[in-house]
């Protein structure tokens, strides 16, 4: 379609070089085409033609053919005048040297002429005319061609023809003059040419509507879209939707044309703008495709209400700036490093060689021939089978680019697991080693608890030892009396008392000195804690050189035996001091009871204490048993000294 709108902008270049070429007019220096038995079967007119402006469009028959006029003749090949706002009336002469009447077709291949009309003269007499262009319905043509096609039954000798042209769109007439089975010979071969590029183009459409379908990727619709507008535009250009498809609507065939230039226009910006992603990766440039879009979109409305000479020239600048514009975005945007943008490029591109090609032969640099006639017909071709694998190629990038991106985002989750691992791992680890240290803590302070608990014992064991003679000390028998009180007093059991008292034992201080006082202590002690072996009977040191035996569940009588003992033992003990032997004796208070409520152990204290006080008022080195509670006439001397 692009191409076929520069193919319009080329013919319109043509025309400036075509016009005015040549200032000097007249009939006698026009070739005349000669038609004889050996002539080719189709003849092009080509440049074999003269033309006469007119500038107002109101020269009638008579008046052109009239004498005088300023007939010029046409430089190219083929007169072309592009855009233009004249009419042109075009002459030739044609020879016929058979002698006979000769049947010829006169073809004018642009089937988007407003107004063609034609007259065969012959010696100044109108032989034969035609109206034609595509303001008639279709069914009125005498050749029901795509092409305005008029035959001419040819008079022997000279036959000028008069070709008057106008049209709102550009003016051409690249005639051909057609021996008729020749004409319907090269027709055929035009129409499966042409039914070729129709087949491809609808298969595009219905195969690409499939993929949208299946992909739901809009890009395709525009894709359609432009494919489906530039078939519009080809088959209205060429003559063959005006056939075969409308062969009635005028309006709509005299605005198809631009309407489809238009409609390709806006597909052409939606693809570029979306395939190349210019929303999201050239912000500025996408605002500047949807502006080009609404402008397109407003040319496709403005065909309906404009007038069309306006229209079409417009719309015809239009698609160059949308062409280029597509064009240059897709290789900067390819250049900016989106590899999808290759086959966009390489689609765009063959189009703008075809048109190349086109425009080089039209200035008659290349030779012409199918493929240089063609080259822009199969510029565009190949830019519908190349975008529509495009879009295959994009798919194709964009599945690629997903696949990569699940293996990277299943790269990150395997990571994500790994470090969660090592986290727990970490954790774990961090958790035994605070146990063990816990454990060993835990041990280190059971063991200090342990050594604690020692300590503590040895200090409750100190606290509670004499630390001279290592029997039980005062505090010692003070707690261990109230406890042994109680349990006697429970069990109604007796409890005996012995308190005793070393006699004048401030003179072994004063005459041996205080350490053989100690050593006294000692082996008395010693001797004591001999003795004292039943379980639950305990010794104290009472005080000063006063001892205590607290002996369970005992009688008076045995504790008097033991008390006897005791001063018997005592009195016979040898104490060995510096070389010396030193022999002391006791006084012992007994006291004996069972306990009860009414008997304090302060109160059984102080009878063993009366007893003993006693026994020093008896003489010392003796035993009294104070027990008045038990017996109510109080001490009684047991044993005499
Ligand atoms: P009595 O026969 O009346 O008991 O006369 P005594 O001298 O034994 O009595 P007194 O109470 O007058 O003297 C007790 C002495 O015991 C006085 C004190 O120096 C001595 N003494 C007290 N404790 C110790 C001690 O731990 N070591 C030594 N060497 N002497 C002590
Ligand atoms: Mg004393
Ligand atoms: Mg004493």
């Amino acid at each position: 379609m692009v191409m076929g709108f520069l193919r319009w902008i080329v013919a319109l270049c043509m025309c400036v070089s075509a016009c005015g070429a040549q200032t000097v007019g007249g009939s006698a220096t026009f070739p005349v085409i000669a038609l004889h038995a050996d002539s080719p079967t189709s003849i092009d007119v080509g440049s074999h033609v003269a033309y006469l402006q007119d500038e107002s469009r109101q020269l009638n028959a008579t008046q052109a053919l009239a004498d005088g006029l300023p007939w010029m003749p046409v430089a190219r090949s083929s007169p072309n005048f592009g855009f233009t706002n004249n009419a042109y009336w075009f002459r030739l002469y044609l020879d016929n040297q058979t002698g006979k009447p000769l049947v010829r077709y006169i073809e004018l291949p642009r089937p988007f002429l407003d107004d063609v009309r034609l007259l065969q003269v012959v010696d100044g007499r109108i032989l034969n005319r035609y109206a034609l262009g595509d303001e008639q319905p279709f069914p009125q043509r005498t050749v029901q061609h795509h092409h305005f096609v008029m035959p001419l039954t040819l008079e022997p000798g000279r036959n000028a023809v008069y070709l008057r042209v106008a049209s709102t769109g550009t003016v051409e007439a690249p005639l051909r003059i057609w021996q008729p089975a020749a004409f319907y010979e090269a027709s055929d071969q035009e129409h499966l040419l042409a039914g070729a590029v129709f087949g491809m183009l609808v298969v595009m459409i219905v195969y690409n509507l499939f993929v949208y379908f299946s992909t739901r990727d809009i890009n395709y619709l525009y894709y359609i879209s432009f494919v489906a507008s530039y078939l519009v535009f080809w088959s209205t250009l060429s003559g063959y939707a005006f056939a075969y498809v409308w062969p009635s609507a005028i309006r709509w065939n005299s605005i198809a044309v631009p309407f489809s230039i238009a409609s390709a226009c806006l597909s052409a910006c939606l693809f570029a703008d979306n395939f190349l992603k210019l929303r999201r990766y050239a912000p500025r440039t996408h605002r500047v495709m949807k502006a080009m879009g609404w402008v397109s979109l407003g040319l496709m409305l403005g065909t309906a209400v404009l007038p069309y000479a306006l229209v079409i020239r417009v719309t015809s600048a239009f698609i160059l700036v949308v062409s280029v514009a597509a064009l240059s975005i897709g290789y900067w945007r390819w250049w900016r490093g989106a590899r999808y943008a290759r086959f966009y490029c390489l689609s765009w591109t063959s189009v703008f060689v075809g048109v190349s090609v086109l425009t080089v032969s039209k200035f008659g640099w290349l030779p012409a021939g199918f493929w240089v006639d063609n080259a822009s017909q199969i510029g565009v071709l190949m830019l519908v089978v190349l975008l529509s694998l495009t879009l295959a190629d994009r798919i194709n990038t964009d599945r690629s680019l997903r696949i990569n991106a699940q293996a990277a985002a299943l790269e990150h989750a395997r990571k994500a697991r790994a470090s969660q691992h090592a986290l727990i791992q970490a954790t774990e680890n961090a958790n035994r080693e605070l146990e063990a240290s816990v454990q060993t803590r835990t041990n280190e302070l059971n063991t200090t608890l342990d050594q604690l608990r020692l300590a503590n014992e040895q200090l409750q064991r100190l606290s509670q030892t004499d630390s001279l003679t290592q029997v039980g000390n005062r505090a010692f028998f003070d707690q261990s009396l109230v406890t042994e009180h109680k349990r006697a007093s429970r069990l109604k059991q007796p409890l005996a008392l012995l308190l005793l008292d070393i006699d004048h034992f401030k003179t072994i201080n004063d005459t041996y000195g205080h350490p053989a006082g100690d050593a006294c202590l000692k082996a008395l002690a010693d001797y004591m804690r001999r003795k004292v072996q039943r379980a639950g009977d305990l010794l104290a040191r009472y005080g000063g050189e006063e001892f205590v035996v607290l002996l369970i569940n005992s009688t008076l009588g045995d504790a008097l035996d033991l008390a006897e003992e005791f001063r018997a033992d005592i009195a016979a003990l040898e104490i060995p001091i510096d070389g010396l032997t030193l022999r002391v004796t006791a006084s012992i208070g007994v006291a004996s009871a069972i306990p009860d409520m009414h008997f304090t152990p302060s109160q059984f204290v102080g009878d063993a204490d009366k007893a003993l006080y006693e026994a020093k008022h008896g003489g010392r080195n003796c035993v009294r048993a104070a027990a008045p509670r038990l017996r109510p006439n109080a001490a009684a001397e047991v044993t005499e000294a």
